[in-house]
């Protein structure tokens, strides 16, 4: 047996899982929880199904105000309850590994700068991944910790899906199409291969629909093209993210409207997307309630719903045709009016929806004519897991 950590270091939570993998490489889960608010009024939950407690909700106030304070408290609750010893190793969720690394990686001293390098890549999340990787360093000096990237999974787009129509120099600098949510695709195809072998190898569309949200064409569980691009703002929209916008909306709001450069990534970052056009909430339960009398939340679900079937349309295209349809993440899971909207919308590529297994959270949902639409639950912690222990494994041989 052997635990791995997996952290996952946003700007003010980390949270985190304990993740047993055993010798044949299959994942049980043994805690999960997270410290929020860090900085304000910070929150500690956990939830351990390991049957000792199956349900700890603990909220202390005050207990971090910065992203080591979280982490020290994180690594006291592991120590105190299975003891630090049987961690095998960290696992950390690293948004931007950039045109270097395409695979997971242990966190060397080097590796560690050329991940500091890529901050103004994604000056959001990487500083505080970082952040994370910094004070675990600190509080547990000999645990051998990983990098896994949203990036890596897209490192198979060829150079025609991955660059922008910008001189070479500009390219040269890095500015192309990375991709992200590369974890979570990466377990859905190891889920395709594992239980839809026949289908894996083929065409297949990954919707991953949650707060962040972002389609990924598959041919034989490779990406070949992906909606977020440079950054994770591209593509579709999202919970409170424009997704693809004309650049020169830019020019016009600095020009004519004075705003600043960091405004605008506010403005395109956390006040856009659902949350933006609905004026109520960046939250799909609380839209689908108030689309009966409110006509901007019915107008916010319409245009998502339009900007992912416009989407898929370019992605089908990419793939040449299309043999299955995944929905995954907190949307795309749950959500079953969308997926009925997104099937009719695609319905010219030949799908044909299963209401009642639609309805009856099955996991496919198609008819038995056309392509299959399948509803498969993502799992991007297990995902850090088994690339960190088999990343240990291989190092230790
Ligand atoms: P994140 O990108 O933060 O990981 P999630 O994958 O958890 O996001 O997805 C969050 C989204 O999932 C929210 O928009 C939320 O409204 C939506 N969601 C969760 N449960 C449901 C549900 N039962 N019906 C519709 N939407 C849901």
């Amino acid at each position: 047996m052997k635990l791995v950590l997996v952290l996952n270091a946003g700007s003010s939570s980390v949270k985190f899982a304990l993740i047993d993998v055993d010798h044949y490489g299959n994942e049980q889960d043994i805690a999960r929880g997270a410290v929020d608010g860090i900085g304000q009024t910070s929150r500690w939950n956990v939830h351990r199904s390991d049957g000792v407690m199956n349900s700890e909700t603990t909220i202390k106030d005050g207990i971090a105000s910065n992203h080591k304070e979280a982490l020290s408290h994180i690594v006291t609750w592991i120590d105190k309850n299975y003891g630090l010893t049987s961690l095998a190793g960290a696992g950390h969720r690293v948004v931007h590994g950039g045109a270097h690394f395409t695979k997971p990686v242990r966190l060397t001293a080097e590796n560690i700068e050329a991940l500091r390098k890529l901050v103004p890549l994604a000056p959001l999340h990487q500083p505080h991944n970082l952040a994370a990787i910094d004070s675990l360093t600190d509080l547990a000096p000999t645990l051998p910790q990983i990098a896994c990237f949203d990036t890596a999974f897209h490192s198979t787009i060829p150079d025609v899906g991955r660059e922008f129509a910008l001189p070479r120099s500009i390219t040269a600098l890095g500015v192309k199409r990375y991709g992200f949510h590369g974890l979570s695709y990466s377990y859905i195809a190891n889920e395709l291969a594992n239980k839809n072998p026949e289908l894996s190898k083929g065409r297949v569309l990954v919707a991953h629909l949650g707060n962040g949200a972002s389609l990924c064409a598959m041919k034989e569980g490779k990406s070949i093209a992906t909606t977020m691009g440079f950054s994770a703002l591209d593509g579709l929209m999202m919970g409170t993210r424009t997704g693809s916008i004309d650049p020169a909306v830019i020019f016009y709001l600095m020009r004519d409207q004075g705003m600043s450069a960091d405004d605008i990534e506010t403005l395109f970052y956390q006040k856009s997307g659902l949350l933006g056009v609905s004026g109520i909430s960046n939250d799909m339960r609380t839209l689908r309630e108030a689309a009966h009398n409110n006509r901007h939340a019915r107008e916010a679900l319409e245009l998502f719903t339009y900007r992912i079937i416009r989407d898929a349309g370019a992605m089908i295209a990419v793939l040449g045709g299309i043999d299955a349809l995944v929905f995954t993440a907190g949307i795309g899971e749950n959500d079953r009016q969308l997926r009925a909207d997104l099937i009719r919308g695609l319905s010219f590529m030949g799908f044909a929806l299963d209401e009642a297994a639609n309805a009856g959270k099955k996991r496919k949902i198609s008819g038995e004519v056309g392509p299959v639409a399948l509803v498969i639950p993502t799992n991007e912690e297990v995902m850090i897991a088994r690339e960190t222990a088999m990343l240990i494994d291989c190092k230790h041989k």
